[in-house]
């Protein structure tokens, strides 16, 4: 049940952990999994909520407990679960078959769909995760250009490809200097030659970033970039930045890969149109499967063209057993015929309004806290300012602290917020659940004013 946006002080909270059901499966789970997950990003505080079912905007865990879903399988459902017209399309696709080797015209359909709505997206290929699609995307850059390197963000994330996780969490201890970023390892034996071929670039950084690109531009492939790159802080990109990134870019050479894994959902032309970036070479993923599994790289056919294999074998060949699957291509085009400009206006109402709710209860309580964010995206950050980049997003142990309890006393009061990551809203919320959301907000600073004290 929805807490009432009226909340008093001894208003009861739920128990924030995963209930019995949750914990027979993790005890279960841990006798084959090495840590009971599949993956490192599986919420565990102090077990994981095992789900039984989603519905719309929520979704039931295992012990019967309904909660809203500002996850939503980390930006993927802009629908919310069980969205009617994807279930539709995919249980037609499924009498027909499920995978073959021959190429379908739901994969037309979809393409179509991508390269009528992104700018300069003008072909495009698909694979099976974001993970795949940045990192074809990273060695189209390289067969077109012959240079090895690339230059990424810090503490930016684009999926598990090792020259992308260079410095992907980095920590005050080894992130080095302001004005040139380490290149650190994400993961023991990370060889050092990738290392060496990945220039990091602090965001919002302009004249940084046009120095560092300069210093190596002879070798640089392209510049990896996610406009709002939501694990190094949701930050919104200043003019500036992008704009000199740009110009440096297409001084020396060097392609910009735009990442719009996450945020092709921040408007109907994509989220580098949207802060007027005009990447060369694109990598999609989540929404654009419908809940299915999917990437895609894309961008314009001069580049793209190192994948053409019509005159034999191209300077980039790439395939992939169930990439471009019907299933995913169905349930992809569906919901993004969904995705119309008038849901992407809704979207954008309520992810407005909600901001707004936020920062109205921060500047009326004096509370130490920021939010960040644009269309149905927002993050809520323990400090008082928004941040700019990722070292001003990075936690320090009480600020780590308080957005634990945060998300604590969120899931307590039956709501699921994303801790360092982005949280989303979806097509089937509306005004109940923004209320929802912001009476749990202000809850949680009258609960927790003192713990507040700490970093204000
Ligand atoms: N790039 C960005 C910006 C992402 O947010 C993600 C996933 N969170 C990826 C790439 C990787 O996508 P996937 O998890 O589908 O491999």
């Amino acid at each position: 049940m929805l807490p009432s946006p009226a909340f008093s002080q001894d208003f009861p909270p739920a128990e924030f952990s995963a209930g019995l059901r949750s914990q027979g499966l993790f005890e279960r789970a841990r006798a084959v999994f090495p840590d009971g997950t599949t993956r490192i990003t599986v919420d565990r505080d102090p077990l994981p909520r095992y789900v039984s079912r989603g519905e719309g905007a929520y979704l039931v865990d295992v012990d019967g407990r309904r909660l809203l879903d500002l996850n939503a399988n980390f930006t993927t459902l802009i629908h919310g679960h069980g969205f009617e017209p994807v279930i539709a399309a995919v249980e037609r696709e499924l009498r027909k078959g499920s995978c073959f080797a021959n190429p379908t015209e739901a994969e037309v359909e979809l393409a179509s769909l991508l390269c009528e709505r992104v700018p300069r997206l003008e072909r495009i290929r698909f694979v099976n995760t974001g993970t795949e699609a940045v990192m074809f995307a990273i060695k189209a850059a390289r067969a077109f250009t012959g240079r090895p390197c690339i230059a990424k963000i810090e503490g930016a994330y684009h999926g598990a490809y090792d020259w992308v996780e260079v410095a992907q969490a980095s920590t005050p201890q080894d992130w080095g200097p302001a004005d040139r970023p380490a290149s650190t390892a994400y993961y023991h034996g990370m060889p050092a030659s990738v290392l060496e071929d990945v220039v990091v670039l602090r965001f919002n950084d302009a004249a940084g970033t046009r120095r560092l690109l300069e210093e190596r531009a002879g070798d640089i492939a392209a510049v990896l970039i996610d406009p709002m790159p939501s694990r190094a802080g949701l930050v919104a990109p200043e003019p500036e930045f992008l704009s000199t990134l740009q110009e440096t870019a297409r001084k020396h050479g060097i392609l910009i890969i735009g990442d719009e894994v996450l945020n092709l959902r921040q408007g109907y032309h994509g989220v580098s149109a949207r802060y007027g970036l005009e990447p060369d070479l694109f990598a999609l993923g989540k929404i654009i499967g419908g809940g299915f599994p999917i990437g895609a790289i894309g961008g314009l056919s001069e580049i793209m063209a190192v994948f053409d294999s019509s005159r034999g074998r191209p300077l980039l060949p790439q395939g992939g057993t169930f990439s471009a699957n019907p299933i995913s291509m169905v349930a992809g085009h569906s919901a993004m015929v969904s995705l119309d400009r008038d849901a992407l206006a809704h979207l954008e109402v309520l992810g407005s309004d909600l901001r707004k709710r936020l920062n109205d209860v921060i500047t009326r309580t004096g509370a130490p806290l920021s939010i960040t964010g644009a269309a149905s995206l927002f993050r809520i950050h323990p400090r008082p300012t928004p941040p700019r980049d990722f070292r001003e997003a990075y936690h320090a142990p009480t600020q780590a602290r308080i957005s634990k309890e945060l998300t604590r006393f969120f899931v307590s009061h039956d709501i699921i917020l994303p801790g360092g990551a982005a949280a989303c809203l979806s097509t089937p919320m509306g005004e109940r659940e923004i209320d929802a959301i912001v009476g749990v907000f202000e809850a949680f600073l009258a609960a927790k004013s003192a713990l507040l004290e700490e970093i204000a």
